[in-house]
This record gives structure tokens, sequence and C-alpha cells, in this order.
């Protein structure tokens, strides 16, 4: 617990208690390897189906359907970019990811959702630039907009590195406010 509404723990995401998760997805929303492999297996069959009828996602943006046999009763899909080398828009998409699935969040009434560290795995965005991405758009979510539904947000950290990452950028921002 670091500031209030915002947890960070290392763990696994399937196993959050949450009302949402947040799937890093591909544009196919078909399933792939990393966290959308390891939500499909614990969500059951029955995820691919309803994601089938989405018919896919642009990079930045999110699409929800239900969690299935998930602790957690949602899923937001969300799309991070490829990272090249920062000069193709990768930033401002990452925090796109965030927006958007906070949007959403708030559209469903949700108060729970626990994030992974989108576009870090497969997709090669640098940790330490992604979990400052994170933490900026989730507190400026969370304490300078005016919304009512969202009471926790958790980032899951798949390891310790990913942990350290974003206790570093936590604690940059809140000794910058
Ligand atoms: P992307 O294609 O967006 O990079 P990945 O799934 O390859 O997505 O990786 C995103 C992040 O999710 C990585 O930091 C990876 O270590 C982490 N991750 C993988 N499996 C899990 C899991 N079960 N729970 C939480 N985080 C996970």
């Amino acid at each position: 617990m670091i500031s209030g509404k915002i947890t960070l723990l290392e763990g696994d995401i399937t196993q959050q208690q949450v009302d949402a998760i947040v799937n890093a997805a591909n544009t196919s929303l078909l399933g792939g390897g990393g966290v959308d492999g390891a939500i499909h297996l614990a969500a059951g069959p029955e995820l691919l189906v309803e994601c089938r009828r989405l018919k896919g996602c642009k990079t930045g943006d999110a699409k929800i359907t239900k969690g299935y046999n998930l602790p957690a009763d949602w899923v937001i899909h969300t799309v991070g970019p490829v990272w090249h080398d920062g000069k193709y828009g990768e930033d401002e998409q990452l925090a796109s990811c965030y927006r958007r699935c906070l949007a959403i969040a708030e559209q469903y009434e949700i108060r729970s959702i626990a994030f992974p560290a989108i576009s870090t795995g497969v997709y090669g965005f640098p940790m330490e630039r992604a979990a400052k991405i994170a933490v900026k758009q989730v507190m400026t979510f969370l304490f300078l907009e005016n919304h009512s539904s969202l009471e926790a947000v958790m980032f899951v950290c798949f390891n310790r590195q990913t942990y350290d990452c974003y206790r570093s950028a936590l604690k940059e921002i809140l000794s910058n406010e």
C-alpha cells in the first residue's frame, strides 16, 4: 500500500480479487502469450468466444468483457504499443491505454481494478519509463479529476524488478506533489 487508493504488489494478476483486471492484449484480442495467455487460461474458453465478437481493438484503446472463471467480474482488454525507440508516439499510446481502461471502469461503476505492466513484456517498452506513465495516468485520474466509482487501483508486478520500478515511480511522483 502506498498512497490511499493505490496498491502495489508482486504477484499474478489472474489471482486478484478485484472487480476488474486489465489484460495487455494484442490488436486481434484473440489471445497471446504472457499475461494475455495467463488470463485466457484462468478465465476459460468462454472468454475467447466473447473476445471474438469484439472484432479486435486498436493500439491505445480498450474493450471490456466478463471475467468468467476469474475471481474478477470483468476483464478490460487494452492494446499497448510495441516499443521501437520512443519516437513513434509510444509514450502517448501507453498513456492512452491507462486512460481508456480507467474511463471504461468508471462507465461500468467498477470500484477496484488491477493493472499489469502493459507493453513491458514481449512489446519491449522499457520498464522504468512504463511505470512512470502508469503511475502518472492513474494518479491524475484518481486525484486530479472528479471521478466517483473507483476506490482502489492495484499495480500487479510480476517480479521484484517490476515492483521496484513502480515503487520508485510512485515515490518520485509523490515527492513532486
Ligand atoms: P505486452 O505484449 O503488452 O508486452 P506481456 O504479457 O508480454 O504483454 O507482458 C506485460 C507484463 O505483464 C510484463 O511485465 C510481464 O512480466 C507481466 N506478466 C506476465 N504474466 C503476468 C501475470 N500472470 N500477472 C501479472 N503480470 C504478468
